[in-house]
């Protein structure tokens, strides 16, 4: 038996990259971007009025001009016929280019204004000073700087700035071709009848749907019985993958012959069981055509925090992102310890200050799931039970 930090740098080290592809912008929201992105020219690209008002020389006001007559309107995306003299201004709007024969934009609401004339120096105004709001060519960036220099997740944020940096198409990482197995000659699909002593497949609903917040698919799926030849069979089936993931007949019981099924096809066992709960029985190999199996026990539960501390974990690193870290927070209520294992129970976290809030879980059979949790906290192995506001480590998977 492993710990789950074993057992987590054991399926790292077997990352590898399931190479980029491209796609077009559309396509990208949530997919890991796989290419380094310079900027395409300086950012601001020109000098822009950051304020609407009047753009004028600096000059003139150091020699006492106060009157200045408007010789230009200049929106947003327009540019200058002319040029400006002395006691000349333009008229500017947030946005628009702020022509190189002025040095300073004083805001509308510091002037006096007439039909073709300005006047400053009547109103309470900010101090002047040249390049007052007015950002400057290239203060952010310069043309061929570095702005993204690692994979990173194309949130709304970086879907911004590839739509400023020009990119219509962009190289994402390619997401693994991903299998599931659910075995168990107790589980229907929901929707079929069903007998009074068996349950609905919810792992394949819940394990398609943490796959899909990742912006990932299954390339194929099914469901077996507790029988080592059907199960020898499928597994035949799914071939070209880079994940597959099964679920349920890992542990000790006379139906659990997924372990056996799979060496024997030749998967070859990085480990089996690890020292946590829930998830314990959780098996794990790399088959001959080498994609990594993860062979989770059938207890809903189990399933996603095997997902969310192993599984994305693995996805993320092979996409070139950065492995998960933990971070802290006081939990809301104490917590009794119930077993000598590192035990990860469902938590929300809220609250300003934050805290850890326990989410609703009876045992890990609880089909409630931890519901509304939006992170697993650690109550690690070889502690006591944890008061309340003791600081304890947490994984965030929103
Ligand atoms: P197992 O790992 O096969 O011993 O299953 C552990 C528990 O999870 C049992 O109570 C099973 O009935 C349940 N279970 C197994 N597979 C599923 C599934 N696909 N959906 C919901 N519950 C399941
Ligand atoms: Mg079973």
């Amino acid at each position: 038996m492993v710990s789950y930090w074993e057992a987590l740098e054991i399926v790292l080290a077997q990352a590898r990259s399931f190479g980029t592809e491209e796609v077009i912008l559309d396509g990208a929201f949530g997919r890991v971007l796989a290419e380094p992105m310079r900027a395409d020219r300086d950012y601001p690209p020109f000098p822009r009025a950051t304020m609407d008002g009047y753009a004028l020389h600096h000059a003139d006001l150091e020699r006492g001009i106060r009157q200045f007559r408007i010789a230009e309107v200049l929106l947003a995306g327009s540019q200058p016929v002319g040029r400006i003299g002395s006691g000349e201004c333009y008229k500017i709007m947030t946005g628009a280019a702020v022509p190189e024969d002025a040095d300073l934009v004083i805001r509308r609401e510091d002037v006096e204004e007439w039909k073709e004339r300005m006047e400053v120096g009547v109103k309470e105004a900010e101090p002047w000073r040249p390049y007052l709001n007015i950002a400057r060519q290239g203060e952010d960036l310069r043309a061929g700087d570095l702005v993204i220099g690692k994979p990173c997740r194309c949130d709304p944020a970086i879907m911004g700035l590839l739509a400023t940096l020009g990119k219509s198409t962009v190289t994402v990482a390619r997401g693994p071709r991903i299998g599931l197995i659910t075995t168990g000659n107790e589980v229907v699909k929901p929707g079929e009848p069903l007998s009074p002593v068996q349950i609905r497949n919810s792992n394949f609903w819940m394990l398609l749907g943490a796959l899909r917040r990742e912006h990932l698919d299954l390339s194929g799926s099914a469901h077996v019985g507790d029988d080592p030849e059907q199960l020898m069979g499928m597994l035949e089936r799914f071939p070209d993958l880079d994940i597959l993931i099964m679920t349920g007949g890992v542990s000790a019981g006379d139906a659990d012959h997924v372990p056996r099924v799979l060496e024997e096809s030749g998967v070859r066992r990085l480990f089996h069981k690890i020292a946590m709960r829930p998830g314990k029985p959780t098996w794990c190999g790399v088959s001959p055509e080498g994609a990594m199996v993860f062979a989770l026990p059938g207890n809903p539960f189990s399933c996603l925090v095997n997902f969310a501390l192993l599984i994305a974990p693995y996805i993320h690193v092979c996409q070139g992102l950065e492995r998960p870290v933990p971070m802290a927070l006081p939990l809301h209520s104490g917590r009794k310890k119930r077993s000598p294992l590192d035990e990860f129970f469902p938590v929300r976290m809220e609250g300003a200050p934050a805290m850890l809030t326990q989410m609703p879980l009876n045992s890990s059979g609880d089909i409630r799931l931890g519901l509304q949790a939006n992170a697993f906290a650690l109550h690690p192995a070889g502690s006591g039970d944890l008061g309340e506001g003791a600081e304890v480590k947490f994984y965030s998977f929103v």
